[in-house]
């Protein structure tokens, strides 16, 4: 049986030995009002507080000349064990090297005495999980719309040798114009090798594929991510996880089974149906390649909105 991260929406982490977490009773202390670098050559003042991940806090912050960042800080307290920080550069050196319009920019990487800092493009409409809750499920134009853009993103991520290994809506945010782009790569690994595979079991359970839980001899590629976007794309259009149910076993056996349905209630197109059905194939090596995924006649047959209203936020916008 495969290990059991937690029910709940944080990352699974890589197995044993887990990573050491703060106890969530007792807070680190917030970072100064006034952030600055050791050599005092870049100031952010901290202007309100974005979210909380895994292992850090994210604030709103102000450069000198008024522009508006995110600010991940992650205390070095928590950067004790050498495993926390092999991780923790793994993702500043995988994301600062990725520019693309629909991924999230990494800017300035920091420290002083207690964090490290990173800056990020500020994504002013939070994430795509935070708009579903408000909307229960999207339109089809509307996901055709957030899907071109997250495919776009991991063609680029894939083509540059990164697997992101944790998409889900949690992770997919929107800027202030309502484009997409992808954040976190605190579980994206880099393949160094062609044909290399990986062997960490991590993710987030309702996405992750098969073959990381049950083919862990033979390990996983770029095709993890393809199957997180056929999760992804039936959760924009039904509302919730093809194979969400009560505990994480029970999630992992369906995934296993490849045991999932359309609610029979629920209108959606033949169409998404196919295509979903298509990317959610066992064999990664069956699975549609990304470009097959945007070639599909959902895609090329359907309307594509060239952008989305910021009141989609609470009204479906009628693209007929
Ligand atoms: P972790 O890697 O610890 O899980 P995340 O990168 O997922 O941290 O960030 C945690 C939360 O902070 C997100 O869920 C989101 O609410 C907020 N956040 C992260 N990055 C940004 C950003 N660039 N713009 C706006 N909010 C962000």
């Amino acid at each position: 049986t495969p290990p059991r991260p937690q029910q709940e929406q944080p990352p699974a982490q890589p197995s044993s030995p887990p990573l050491p977490r703060q106890n969530v009773k007792v807070p680190p202390p917030s970072p100064p009002r006034i952030i600055t670098d050791k050599a005092r050559v870049l100031q952010f003042t901290r202007v309100g507080m974005l979210g909380e991940g895994g292992f850090a806090r994210v604030y709103e912050v102000e450069d000198r000349q008024k522009k508006r960042w995110a600010c991940k800080v992650v205390t070095k307290q928590s950067l004790k064990t050498k495993k926390a920080k092999t991780k923790l550069y793994a993702e500043i050196k995988i994301h600062r090297a990725l520019k693309h319009p629909n991924i999230v920019r990494f800017m300035d990487c920091f420290e002083d005495d207690e964090n490290v800092y990173m800056t990020l493009e500020l994504c002013h409409n939070g994430s795509l999980m935070d708009m579903l809750r408000r909307r229960r499920r999207f339109t089809e134009p509307e996901s055709r719309y957030f899907m071109v853009q997250l495919l776009g993103a991991c063609q680029y991520m894939h083509n540059h040798q990164v697997i992101h290994r944790d998409l889900k809506l949690g992770n997919i945010f929107l800027d202030v114009n309502m484009n997409v782009k992808v954040g976190d790569f605190g579980l994206a690994a880099l393949i160094e090798s062609p044909g290399e595979r990986k062997k960490t079991i991590c993710g987030t359970p309702n996405y992750i594929a098969p073959e990381v839980l049950f083919d862990t001899a033979n390990g996983h590629s770029f095709e993890v991510d393809t199957w997180s976007i056929g999760v992804i794309l039936y959760t924009l259009v039904i509302g919730r996880p093809p194979f969400q149910t009560k505990d994480v076993k029970a999630i992992y056996k369906r995934i296993r089974d490849n045991e999932y349905e359309f609610p029979a209630d629920r209108i959606v197109t033949r169409e998404v149906q196919e295509l979903v059905q298509q990317i959610l194939t066992p064999d990664p090596q069956q699975r549609p390649t990304l470009h097959e995924i945007l070639d599909h006649y959902w895609f090329t047959r359907g309307i594509v909105p060239a952008c989305i209203p910021v009141s989609a936020h609470d009204t479906a916008p009628d693209f007929r």
